[in-house]
């Protein structure tokens, strides 16, 4: 097989302890899945999860320095759970959802919130305030043996050394195995993709040379 231009690597992340590295396929997000966020952009809680997709060229590893995008004005930040799943899956009752997990990160769901605003206010995707690239810069990958309780865990985002985002991951709308069954009902989940599980209240905006630090305990 030749091709007209050399095609795109594989992007891939690393895995904490591991020589090898986690190839990214795609890369899920959840909307609105914390009840004080959803208040905060003025959502209705009762909706079943929306999900939306980020090209795997989202992705920029921790440590790195990322671009401010272009058009917009309102560039934000969202801290969030990223669950990388590690094994095929379609249809499953959340029971069966474990099974797929292979581990977890601190993930930033980046946004145009000025596009994503004018997108909702349409009834137009959410797609130019979502999904550009360096838009989903991810922390290491923890496999799940090593991660203990993830339902347990805190989630936090200092910007600058200031805490700016602090939930726990129990206040999840929707719980981790809630979202690969939801999610397993539309597509057939495969090893290499990213749920990034949406993000707790105190979203806000960041300005050039801020310092995000993402943690969950
Ligand atoms: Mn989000």
């Amino acid at each position: 097989m030749s091709f007209v231009f050399p095609p795109r690597e594989t992007i891939h992340a690393p895995i904490l302890g591991c020589d090898e590295t986690f190839p990214i396929r795609r890369i899920y997000c959840v909307g609105r899945n914390y009840a004080a966020h959803a208040k905060e952009m003025g959502a209705d809680l009762r909706e079943p999860p929306c999900f939306f997709i980020k090209d795997a060229d989202a992705y920029a590893p921790s440590g790195a320095t990322i671009a401010y995008p272009p058009a917009t004005a309102d560039y934000h930040y969202e801290t969030e759970l990223v669950v990388a799943i590690g094994a095929e899956g379609f249809n499953l009752a959340p029971a069966a959802a474990s099974g797929l997990i292979f581990g977890y990160a601190v993930g930033l769901d980046m946004t145009r919130r000025d596009l994503q605003g004018a997108a909702k206010k349409a009834g137009l995707p959410w797609e130019t305030g979502k999904n550009f690239p360096e838009a989903a810069p991810l922390g290491l990958i923890t496999p799940a043996a090593k991660a203990g309780e993830i339902g347990a865990a805190q989630i936090a985002l200092l910007v600058n050394g200031v805490e700016r985002q602090n939930s726990a991951i129990a206040d999840m709308i929707w719980s981790v195995p809630e979202i690969i069954a939801h999610l397993s009902k539309a597509y057939v989940l495969k090893p290499g993709d990213l749920i990034f599980t949406g993000t707790p209240e105190g979203v806000g905006p960041v300005n050039v040379g801020d310092r995000l630090c993402g943690q969950i305990s």
